[in-house]
């Protein structure tokens, strides 16, 4: 009998735990899996961009995972995982609840997909707590995100004229897709109320391009002509008269100004009434231990604390390619740790690097999307499959060789909607295997129109259907 921890029950951590019960049952063994996790609901959080605009509730885009893991035998412990010993193969949890479960746990195998701490602190005045500005990371975030805007909108209605800014809020910051769908959103919510010459939008990003969105950008072919998403963000940010800095690190904020730091190393100061800006991404705080008690924490992860796996570290972003980025989601020092999902570390970033004149790093961290956190989980979990048939990991998910969906809502409403709707193959370019653009052309694809928000309602529910592993889940990719 094979014991499996799985810490995190996001999109990687739990897919994860489905896959894995599913293909155990097929075993004649009585294998355990145990999922930790800190939140004891599953969060749907592309749809968190409805909640911060008032679209969506949030008891529409979460369910709560015990009674899908009594359904499936899965034992559930509430708590977060913060330490390891991977010579003694056993983890220590911290109980978030009153349950039976032991503060030590052992484990043959352990899956990592913890997903992301959202770094408030890097930057001074930045969040929800302690700063001045929204997120929509979190449901609690998303929820607070639209009283502010509903606030400042009742200024808008008492005569004000209002800046809101969205973006990122450092340089390494990630998740540019999410802050996009906001900002599109927000412009077609203030058309609906008949608001919007009372409002100044304005995009902040640390994106190299227009349109890079963390993933070098996008181009599409059309008959012999060569699209690209920069040209797309650009013509949509003009119809909706959307102003914009990028290639910019937000350095500090206060309650009315925003500091930034452009790649020209200029030095800007931007007012503000309202700003939704994504933190920079660091991995939650998990301790490794030896047999010696000592802390190996810095051998088992990267300098940001997330987890290695079998990617090739260390190289320069101009010859960082396709062969390596990871593929089995393994850990090359303890065979029996797998990590998925934003949890992995990454070889490095899909977007070209800047510094400035000052030295400042403007970079966006890659971002390791909805999709690509499924296919790393399932892989890892069919790899532990395999280790216990006596088997070697032989399940793939590289980055560099899957596709990436991404459907960004503008606006939600089955009638008058609107999405971008964008097809990558594949997601991190792979020049070894496509030396023109590093990318087959014939598989990418960027589209604006009300079937991508039709698609996007239809995702929202699919996903949470298959989530709860209902009848037939399987069947939904
Ligand atoms: C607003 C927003 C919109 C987005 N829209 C899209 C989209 O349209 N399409 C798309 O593909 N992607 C989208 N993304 C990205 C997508 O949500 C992430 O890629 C995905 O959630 C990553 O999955 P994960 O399992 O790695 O991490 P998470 O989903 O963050 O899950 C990690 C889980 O681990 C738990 N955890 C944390 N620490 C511990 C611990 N120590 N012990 C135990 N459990 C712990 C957390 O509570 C969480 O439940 C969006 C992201 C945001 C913020």
């Amino acid at each position: 009998m094979a014991k499996i921890i799985i810490a995190g029950a996001g999109f990687a951590g739990h897919y994860a735990a489905l896959i894995l019960q599913d293909s155990l049952k097929k075993l004649d063994n009585n294998h355990q899996i145990t999922v930790v996790s800190r939140v004891n609901k599953f969060t749907y959080i592309p749809s968190l961009v409805w909640v911060g605009v008032g679209d969506m509730e949030v008891k529409d885009v979460q369910f709560p995972l015990k009674p899908v893991y009594d359904r499936l035998d899965i034992d559930f412990v509430h708590g977060a995982l913060t330490e390891v010993y991977p010579d003694d193969n056993q983890v220590k949890v911290e109980l978030l609840e009153d349950t039976k479960a032991d503060k030590k746990l052992s484990y043959d195998f352990l899956l990592i997909a913890t997903g992301p701490y959202l770094n408030f602190e890097a930057t001074p005045g930045l969040g929800v707590e302690k700063g001045f500005t929204a997120s929509i990371c979190s449901p609690p975030h998303a929820v607070d995100a639209y009283k502010r805007y509903i606030s400042t909108l009742d200024r808008v209605l008492k005569g004000d004229k209002v800046k809101i800014v969205v973006g990122t809020g450092h340089g390494t910051a990630t998740c540019q897709g999410a802050a996009f769908e906001y900002i599109c959103n927000i412009h077609n919510d203030l058309v609906r109320k008949g608001i919007r010459d009372k409002v100044e939008l304005l995009w902040l990003s640390n994106e190299p391009a227009l349109g890079d969105f963390g993933i070098d950008g996008l181009e599409v072919k059309k008959g012999n002509d060569i699209f690209t998403s920069q040209m797309l963000v650009d013509a949509l940010f003009d119809e909706y008269n959307i102003n914009y800095e990028i290639r910019s690190h937000v350095h500090k904020i206060d309650e009315k100004k925003i500091y930034t730091e452009n790649v020209e190393g200029e030095f800007k100061e931007i007012n503000y009434d309202f700003a939704m800006l994504i933190p920079p991404f660091k991995a939650q705080p998990i301790k490794f231990v030896n047999k010696d008690g000592e802390d190996i924490t810095e051998k088992v992860c990267n300098p940001a604390g997330f987890i290695k796996v079998d990617a090739n570290y260390g190289k320069p972003y101009e010859e960082l390619d396709g062969p390596d980025w990871p593929r089995y989601y393994q850990n090359p020092t303890y065979k029996n740790i797998f990590s998925a999902g934003i949890a992995f570390a990454p070889p490095g970033p899909l977007s070209k690097p800047s510094k400035s004149p000052n030295g400042t790093l403007i970079s966006p961290a890659p971002p390791r999307t909805g999709y690509t956190a499924e296919l790393s989980g399932k892989a890892a979990a069919l790899n532990i499959v395999e280790m216990i048939k006596g088997n070697d990991p032989i399940h793939s998910a590289s980055m560099a060789e899957t596709p990436g969906l991404c459907v960004a809502s503008l606006k939600k409403s089955i009638f008058t909607g609107e999405a971008v709707t964008i097809a990558i193959y594949p997601v991190a370019r792979n020049y070894s295997k496509y030396p023109e653009f590093g990318r087959d052309l014939q598989m990418c694809a960027a589209e604006i129109g009300m079937a991508g928000a039709w698609f996007k309602f239809f995702l929202h529910y699919a996903f949470m259907y298959k989530l709860q592993a209902k009848p037939g889940w399987k069947f939904i990719p």
